[in-house]
């Protein structure tokens, strides 16, 4: 397609536009205020409106390789503040996909250049989660279940900054959600994360140094606020945790 076909195609859309709807464009030009924020993967077979059935003016949209929500992309962050801040969006979506080229480079094991160093945010995905990981032995499912898991560490991501940490403190903070779509067939799935997300204040927001002394309260000679930035050795939290049969694992909430 010539870009005077985009041109062409460009005034045929207004023309049609205006036709259903005069008032379409003016309304438009008053100001924006999107309800959903969508982080998508730049791919072309994945179009944020399309495949939403949302229209001008109803979701804000970043993408990039994969759909990664990276805490030193100032792209990202700022887009994220402005749609949360300003915008007050309800929903914030990360959507991937199966048969993402930017998953399956990660899990490749090959060097690619400078785009490696971005990739390294999947690679760490796949360590975290290396043990389900290498146990699928079709490389077909393996890497489906990759997109999946990069999907969830991609909300994790989102709920460990603090743009909606603060915002949690809120009367209204976003939902987050976790969607994969299928390029074969055209739809998308929702992968019910809220019991994945968890609540990560205890470790990413404010409370993290409460939750310490909430953990080692009974145990003598610890005290987290003179001992601030000391490394706690696993033997430590071991032993603070067969104190108390109720304590849970150091990595989830206590209430
Ligand atoms: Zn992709």
């Amino acid at each position: 397609m010539s870009i005077k076909q985009i041109l062409d195609n460009n005034e045929k859309w207004v023309a049609d536009r205006k036709a259903a709807d005069p008032e379409f464009f003016n309304r438009l030009a008053d100001g924006q205020k999107p309800k959903y924020l969508f982080i998508g993967c730049s791919d072309s077979r994945v179009p944020a409106s399309a495949i939403t059935g949302t229209g001008p003016g109803e979701m804000f949209v970043h993408r990039n390789i994969a759909n990664m929500v990276v805490h030193t992309d100032f792209n990202m962050l700022s887009v994220l503040q402005y749609a949360v801040e300003v915008l007050g969006v309800e929903d914030i979506l990360v959507v991937g996909h199966y048969g993402c080229g930017g998953v399956a480079a990660a899990a490749a094991n090959k060097q690619y250049g400078l785009i490696d160093n971005w990739l390294t945010n999947i690679r760490d995905v796949i360590r975290v989660h290396e043990r389900e990981f290498l146990r699928i032995k079709n490389e077909d499912e393996r890497l489906r279940r990759l997109v999946e898991l990069n999907v969830i560490e991609q909300v994790r991501n989102l709920a460990k900054t603090n743009i909606i940490q603060n915002a949690r403190k809120t009367s209204k903070p976003p939902r987050l959600h976790g969607l994969v779509y299928d390029i074969k067939e055209g739809l998308l799935r929702d992968l019910q994360l809220n019991d994945e997300i968890g609540d990560l204040d205890h470790i990413y927001g404010t409370e993290a140094m409460k939750y310490a002394e909430e953990v080692f309260e009974e145990q003598p000679g610890f005290n987290p606020q003179a001992d601030k930035g000391k490394r706690v050795s696993e033997s430590e939290v071991m032993a603070a945790g067969s104190k108390d049969k109720e304590h849970k694992p150091h990595l989830q909430k206590t209430s």
